[in-house]
């Protein structure tokens, strides 16, 4: 099946051993992804800094600095790109090492390209707020950070708002009820509608005052709803 657009992946692969990075490259190119390639560690950590990549594909044992010191300095940074690491040994402790310094997931050589495609895939959905819960009307929510977004102005939000904020844009512009949200934000034996009024009054200071058209509604005796002005 041909790649479609919306499915292209920005790829940075860090991975010295050139006989792997051009099956690799190969490989995902042909699945209609952008790759971009570093050998060693240190061009690595550069490109990832200062690029614009959906994941990066990154080998741990690297020339000038190696990739478990590289993620290390990349979530310093505060850079939250997903990164598979690439790793000849199936050790637990690489593992936990990985995963301590930020790394997503994790392949042991030699592997299929198409299970490498398909981690990638899955981890870039976990960590793609878009898809975690679309953008509405110029409005975006990014659960990684419950941070939303709305002309240009980045709105930082607490948990149980950053969780309504989440459920009423996946749905949008559909209503979700009040039990469907009471039930999201504080589990099933949860809260009573009240503090759903309150928490969704707090959510319209933060997303809907400061702009002038309101995109959350009320739906009387049902539930809420986002509207495209
Ligand atoms: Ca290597």
């Amino acid at each position: 099946m041909p790649p479609t657009p919306s499915t292209t992946l920005r790829i940075l692969l860090i991975e010295d051993q050139r006989d792997i990075a051009a099956n690799i490259w190969d490989f995902l190119e042909s699945r209609g992804h952008e790759m971009d390639h570093c050998p060693d560690g240190v061009s690595g950590l550069e490109r990832a800094l200062h690029g614009n990549f959906d994941v990066v594909v990154l080998d741990l044992g690297l020339p000038r600095m190696d990739g478990l010191e590289l993620c290390h300095h990349l979530r310093e940074a505060g850079r939250g790109v997903p990164v598979l690491m690439l790793t000849a040994r199936d050790t637990l402790e690489d593992k936990l090492r990985g995963f301590a310094e930020g790394a997503d997931d994790y392949l042991v050589k030699p592997f299929a390209m198409r299970e490498l495609e398909a981690r990638l895939r899955a981890i870039c959905r976990r960590h793609n707020p878009m898809e975690a819960a679309p953008a509405f009307a110029g409005l975006a929510f990014d659960p990684r950070t419950m941070t939303a977004w709305r002309g240009g102005r980045r709105i930082p939000l607490p948990r149980l708002q950053g969780v309504l904020l989440g459920v009423l844009l996946r749905e949008a512009p559909r209503i979700v009820s009040h039990a469907t949200l009471i039930g999201a934000a504080w589990g099933e034996d949860g809260a009573d509608t009240a503090a759903l009024q309150t928490q969704i009054y707090e959510l319209r200071n933060a997303v809907d005052k400061p702009f002038d058209t309101p995109l959350l509604h009320s739906v009387r005796g049902v539930g809420y709803r986002l509207v495209e002005p």
